[in-house]
C-alpha cells in the first residue's frame, strides 16, 4: 500500500469532513471506514459495549452506525453551537475550562454549516432574514433579558446522511482514497514523543486475514467518542503501540446530556401568540430553545441548560387527540415505525412496544377528519417535500405544553470509559461504559426548572406544572436521562499534558503526528448537541495539519 499525507481512520461527519478538506488542500489522503453503506449486522456489532448502567446508557446500535458517512445515518440533524461560557474556567465545574475559545473555531462556521446544509450559522432569530414567523417572541412578554433568553435557536440539517450527500461528488476527488470495510486494530510507535509510523488494519469481514499495514505522515483517529478512545485503549496495552504522555486520563470524564421533561410550562395570555413549533428559516427548519445568559448561569452556579417546547405525551391515551395517537400508534407498529425515527429516537418518544392499542385507535377514530389530515400532511412534508420536516408538532389551545430540559453534565472521574475482558472479531477488547450522573448534574436540572419557573412568573408570561411530586424529582431526571449518542470528554484537550490526552488542536500528548478529531476531545459537554461543533473543529484540524504538513516539506 502507498504512503499517504494523511491515513483518517473513521468516516463519520469528523472523519469525512477532514478527508475532504486536506485532499482539497492538495494532500493525498487515506479514509478508512470499517463498515460499508449498508447496514451489516455482524460490522455494527463490532462497536457492542458492555454497559455498566444501562438505565444512563443506550445500547451501542442504537447509538452508533457503523458504516460509510459514519452515524450521521442516525442523527436527529440538529446544529448547535456551545456558548462562550462552555469554553470558560468555572470555579464550581471541575475541569472547566478549554484551551480554545469560540473565537478560534468560528471562522470554520459558515463551512461547517454548508457540510451540515444548515446554510449559515444563523443560531439568533435576528440573524434570520428569511424566517417565515416573523415573530421575535417566543410568547407574549417573554423578552430577551439579562437572564434569560428565547431566541437562540437550533438548526436542522436538510440532508443529514453526509454520505448520502457527498458519495457522488468523492470518487471526483483525486488525492482521496477510501478504504471501507477496513478495521483499524493499533498503530505502531516505537518511543514517547516520535512519530507513529504505520497504523494496522484488518480486512473487517475476514478476521483470520493478514494485517494490512499503512504508514502515512499524519494519522488521525476521527472514530467517535467511545470508538476512538477504546481503539487508543488497547494501543496502549501493545508493546509498540502508543505512548502516550496523558495515559492516565483516557476514558475519564465520560459526559453526554442529561435529557427528560419534568414539568409542563402554562402560558398566560394569548396561545395563538406562541411559537410551539418549527420555523423556517427559509429552506432550513428551526426551533427555538430557552437558555440562560452566561452570567445568570454562573451567579447561580448552575451547568449549562436550554429548553424547548415539545409535545404532550403521546403514549398516554388520556390526552385524547386523535393526532397524537396516530404519532404514538406509527411510531410503535413494527415495519412501519423503522421508516418514521431512528430506533433511539423512537424509543424515547414512544417507549418500546405499543400499549393501549384500542384506546389510541378510539381516539383516532373519534377526530377522523383532523387526524386524517395530519398524516397526509405529515407525511407529505417529512418525506416528499424538501427539507424534510425534522418532527411534528401540537397546538395546545389551552397554552400548555411539555418543556424538554437538556442539561450539561459536568465531567466526574466516576463516569468513565475502560476495556472490557470481552473480544470483537478483529481481536480488540470492547468498551466498558460506564456513565454516571453526579448529584451535581441533577441538582442543577432541578434548580434550573425552578428559575425558570420564577423568571415566567415575574415576567407575568406564565408557570411551570411538575409532573412529579418535589421529593422524586431527583429519580424522575435520573431515570429519563439517558445518553450514548452525545459522547465527550474522554480524550481532553488541555495545553498542560500531565492535566488531559491531547493537546488544542487534538494531537495526542506524546505522539509527535497523530491527532484526535472527535467530541471525545472536548473538555466539558455544554448545553449543545456537539456535531456542529465536531465539524467545525474538524476543518480547523484539517487547515492546522496542512500547514504542519506543508511547512514540513
Ligand atoms: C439517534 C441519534 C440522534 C442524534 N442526534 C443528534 C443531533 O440531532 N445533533 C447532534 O449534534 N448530534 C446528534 N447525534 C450525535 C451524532 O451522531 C454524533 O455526534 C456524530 O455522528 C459524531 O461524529 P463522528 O464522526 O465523531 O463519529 P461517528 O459518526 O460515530 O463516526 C465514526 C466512524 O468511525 C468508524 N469506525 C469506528 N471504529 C473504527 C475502526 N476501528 N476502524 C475504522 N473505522 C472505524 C465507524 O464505522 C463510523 O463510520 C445523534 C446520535 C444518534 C445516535
Amino acid at each position: 500500500m502507498s504512503f499517504y499525507d494523511v491515513c483518517i481512520i473513521g468516516s463519520g461527519p469528523a472523519g469525512l469532513v477532514m478527508a475532504l478538506e486536506l485532499a482539497k488542500y492538495g494532500h493525498s489522503v487515506l479514509l478508512v471506514e470499517s463498515g460499508k453503506e449498508q447496514t451489516d449486522v455482524e460490522i455494527q456489532a463490532l462497536s457492542d459495549a458492555e454497559i455498566s448502567n444501562p438505565v444512563s446508557h443506550s445500547v451501542m446500535k442504537d447509538a452508533v452506525w457503523r458504516g460509510l458517512g459514519g452515524t450521521s445515518k442516525l442523527w436527529g440533524g440538529r446544529c448547535v453551537p456551545f456558548d462562550d461560557i462552555d469554553f470558560e474556567s468555572r470555579d464550581y465545574v471541575l475541569g472547566s475550562g478549554w484551551p480554545i475559545s469560540d473565537m478560534d473555531l468560528s471562522e470554520y462556521f459558515q463551512l461547517a454549516s454548508e457540510y451540515l446544509s444548515i446554510k449559515a450559522p444563523n443560531f439568533k432569530v435576528k440573524e434570520c432574514k428569511g424566517l417565515k414567523t416573523q415573530l421575535n417572541d417566543l410568547a407574549e412578554n417573554l423578552k430577551d433579558s439579562e437572564l434569560i433568553y428565547s431566541t437562540n435557536l437550533e438548526r436542522w440539517s436538510a440532508a443529514p446522511s453526509l454520505w448520502a450527500k457527498l458519495k457522488k461528488q468523492i470518487p471526483k476527488i483525486e488525492k482521496l482514497t477510501i478504504l471501507d470495510q477496513h478495521t483499524c486494530i493499533g498503530f505502531f510507535q516505537n518511543e514517547l514523543g516520535g512519530n507513529v509510523s504505520h497504523a494496522f488494519l484488518k480486512p473487517t469481514l475476514q478476521p483470520d486475514a493478514e494485517n494490512v499495514e499503512v504508514k502515512a505522515s499524519t494519522f488521525v483517529i476521527a472514530c467517535g467518542g467511545i470508538e476512538s478512545t477504546r481503539l487508543i485503549l488497547n494501543s496502549m496495552n501493545e508493546p509498540n503501540g502508543l505512548k502516550l504522555l496523558g495515559a492516565k486520563h483516557v476514558g475519564l470524564y465520560y459526559m453526554g446530556h442529561l435529557s427528560g421533561k419534568i414539568a409542563d410550562i402554562q402560558f398566560n395570555g394569548n396561545p395563538k401568540k406562541i411559537i410551539y413549533g418549527f420555523e423556517r428559516d427559509g429552506d432550513v427548519y428551526v426551533r427555538r430553545r430557552i437558555t440562560f445568559s452566561n452570567q445568570f448561569l454562573k451567579s447561580q452556579k448552575l451547568l449549562n441548560i436550554a429548553f424547548w417546547l415539545d409535545n404532550p405525551p403521546i403514549f398516554d391515551w388520556k390526552h385524547g387527540s386523535g393526532v397524537l395517537s396516530a404519532a404514538y400508534l406509527g411510531l410503535t407498529m413494527p415495519v412501519i415505525r423503522n421508516f418514521l425515527a431512528p430506533t433511539a429516537i423512537r424509543k424515547r418518544v414512544a417507549g418500546e412496544k405499543i400499549e393501549n392499542f384500542s384506546k389510541h385507535l378510539l381516539n383516532c377514530i373519534s377526530s377522523p377528519i383532523p387526524t386524517a389530515t395530519f398524516v397526509i400532511k405529515f407525511l407529505w412534508t417529512r418525506y416528499i417535500s424538501k427539507p424534510p420536516i425534522p418532527g411534528f408538532f401540537t397546538y395546545s389551545k389551552n397554552n400548555r405544553y411539555s418543556l424538554h430540559f437538556h442539561g450539561e453534565q459536568a465531567p466526574n472521574l466516576n463516569s468513565k470509559i475502560t476495556l472490557s475482558d470481552e473480544k470483537d472479531a478483529t481481536g480488540l477488547r470492547r468498551a466498558r461504559i460506564d456513565l454516571q450522573w453526579s448529584k451535581q448534574d441533577v441538582d442543577s436540572v432541578i434548580k434550573a426548572h425552578s428559575v425558570l419557573d420564577n423568571q415566567l412568573k415575574s415576567l407575568g408570561v406564565g408557570h411551570l406544572i411538575y409532573r412529579f411530586d418535589i421529593t422524586t424529582l431527583e429519580q424522575a431526571v435520573i431515570n429519563q436521562s439517558i445518553d450514548g449518542f452525545h459522547q465527550l470528554g474522554t480524550l481532553r484537550m488541555t495545553n498542560d499534558s500531565s492535566k488531559g490526552v491531547t493537546n488544542s488542536y487534538g494531537l495526542l500528548h506524546g505522539v509527535a503526528n497523530t491527532f484526535v478529531a472527535s467530541s471525545a476531545i472536548f473538555p466539558t459537554s455544554g448545553q449543545a448537541n456537539p456535531t456542529f461543533l465536531i465539524v467545525a473543529n474538524a476543518i480547523r484540524q484539517a487547515r492546522h495539519i496542512s500547514d504542519n504538513l506543508r511547512s514540513s516539506f
